[in-house]
């Protein structure tokens, strides 16, 4: 048997550290077993998938040397690997299981569905569809077709029982199938959901091994599942213990940098990235901490794979980073990769229009841009607090912004100037006054600089967002309960009730 392993990252949002984790513990698998490692878009989430999104998961993966055999961009014997290219074939598998008596079509309206899901609440039950539409007779389901009413297929998960399966990391899993809803398959616009199409590509494109997030293990047994229902044999299945933030929870941007471009962006260098991403999964036979991808292929061993989830500690990635340079890059190469980090032609020819006129001697080039250059910015309440305004109404605006740039998917200098408007008027708080302040006091460290806007351009998306996220921490973070309140307030775009509340003299 030929190992053949994949990644299968949804192209929603900026590439995540956890996807090179993953991918990585795929590659060393694939190349320790002289396997396959296979890239596959699933893309199938229409309203959220973007082709730039998967431009910058290939490009961040690349940048870490994480390199694929199969894959959208390079092509294989089991293409198309873009789930969006691939609609038919599980259009194709879907009715071939509404035809075993695997799975069945579903009628339910939007409004029986509400219905359906309080009752269960109610009734404390997990699963939250009643399966009105699983027992329809042949003559009922054609009347409904011919009626022109739109439908879902769903697949029909045993009632009673356990699912039981032996992870190759976690060992025996038991889960009832009681607590689990009939899935729907194919979405009525005729695309599939993640489960059909992840298992019907996995089956197609030979997948030995599915090595993937503990996130994944509540979908796994409607996975197997569906394996059964369609009559095939099911890979091994791996859950990797999940990367958690300094809350314990799984890593998640709204909290921690988590963007691959951060750190690159931050002048770490890939070959510790990757080391320090194995380290959060994996330990070396010797407990050695820094060593080469080849190594690690070469002794692995899936029992050495923790079973619980791992804190993605930044000093420790600073440790491991400075290792690397000493090892890794000669002091005669130092320079060089200086220059090809952000020292280079492209990127300084790109700030003399903002230094220009700014600069009284050349030796004040440095303290104009020192926070293009560092990641370790020195914040403070006092700096960030406008005059008369309290920490908790900046940490506020700050996180109303991001929530704007979000929504608007733009974070140049334009977003950001859209949002810091946005979030001026629904503070009911001076713009020039009140949200410049913040946003120079975030993005640079100080009140007074190149402009503001251009700068955040040239900052980059990922680092930008990772200031704002260290201001808010600065200023003593957001409550659960406040962030509810304030989400509340936002959707309205209206926060000047809670403004009010927070003590803001410096109103608009
Ligand atoms: N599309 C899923 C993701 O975004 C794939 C999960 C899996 O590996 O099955 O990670």
């Amino acid at each position: 048997m030929t190992v053949r392993v994949r990644i299968a990252p949804s192209p929603t949002g900026d590439p995540h550290v956890g996807t090179a984790y993953i991918a990585l513990f795929n590659l060393i698998f694939a190349r320790h077993f002289k396997g396959k490692f296979i890239l596959r878009i699933e893309d199938t989430d229409q309203t959220r998938s973007r082709p730039e999104y998967e431009k910058n998961i290939i490009d961040a993966l690349r940048w870490c040397n994480i390199l694929w055999d199969e894959g959208p961009d390079i092509g294989g014997p089991y293409g198309p690997y873009r789930q969006s290219e691939r609609t038919e074939i599980y259009q194709k598998h879907a009715y071939e299981l509404v035809e075993k008596g695997k799975a069945y079509k579903c009628f339910a309206t939007p409004e029986e569905l509400t219905e359906m899901r309080e009752v269960a609440a109610a009734q404390g039950k997990r699963a939250g569809y009643d399966r009105r539409y699983r027992n329809l007779s042949p003559d009922e389901v054609r009347e409904r077709e011919e009626q022109g009413q739109s439908y879902v297929i769903r697949l029909k998960v045993p009632l009673t029982g356990d699912c039981i399966y032996d992870d190759a990391i976690k060992g025996r899993i038991s889960s009832p199938w009681a607590d689990i809803d009939d899935q729907v398959l194919l979405k009525s616009d005729g695309f599939p959901t993640y489960h059909l199409a992840n298992v019907v590509d996995d089956y197609l494109m030979k997948i030995t091994h599915v090595i993937r997030g503990d996130e994944w293990m509540s979908s796994t047994p409607k996975h197997i599942l569906l394996y059964e229902s369609f009559g095939w044999k099911a890979p091994t299945f791996m859950h990797m213990p999940l990367l958690l933030g300094k809350d314990g929870k799984k890593l998640s941007k709204r909290k921690n940098p988590t963007s691959i471009f951060y750190f690159r962006d931050s002048g770490y260098l890939p070959e510790a990235l990757i080391n320090f991403l194995t380290l959060m999964g994996y330990s070396m036979p010797d407990e050695k901490e820094i060593y080469s991808i080849d190594e690690i292929v070469e002794t692995f061993d899936a029992k050495r794979i923790g079973i619980s989830g791992a804190f993605f500690d930044i000093q420790k990635l600073n440790w491991v980073n400075q290792k690397k340079i000493i090892e890794t890059i000669p002091e005669d190469q130092l320079w060089n990769r200086l220059v090809e980090w952000q020292f280079n032609e492209g990127f300084m020819r790109k700030l003399m229009p903002l230094a220009h006129t700014r600069i009284k001697t050349f030796s004040d080039f440095m303290q104009l841009f020192d926070f293009l250059f560092i990641s370790d910015l020195k914040m403070t309440p006092d700096l960030l607090c406008p005059k008369n305004t309290l920490p908790e109404l900046v940490s506020c605006i700050i996180q109303a912004m991001i929530w704007s740039l979000d929504e608007q998917e733009d974070w140049t200098g334009e977003g950001i100037e859209k949002a810091s408007h946005v979030a001026a008027e629904a503070f009911g708080v001076h713009h020039k006054k009140v949200v410049m302040p913040i946003l120079f006091a975030t993005i640079m460290g100080k009140h007074q600089g190149p402009p503001l806007f251009d700068s955040v351009t040239l900052l980059g998306k990922d680092r930008t967002r990772v200031r704002f996220l260290l201001a808010i921490e600065t200023l003593g973070g957001i409550s659960n309960k406040k962030m509810d309140k304030l989400k509340k307030g936002w959707e309205k775009r209206d926060l000047k009730a809670l403004a009010a509340d927070q003590g803001s003299a410096g109103s608009a």
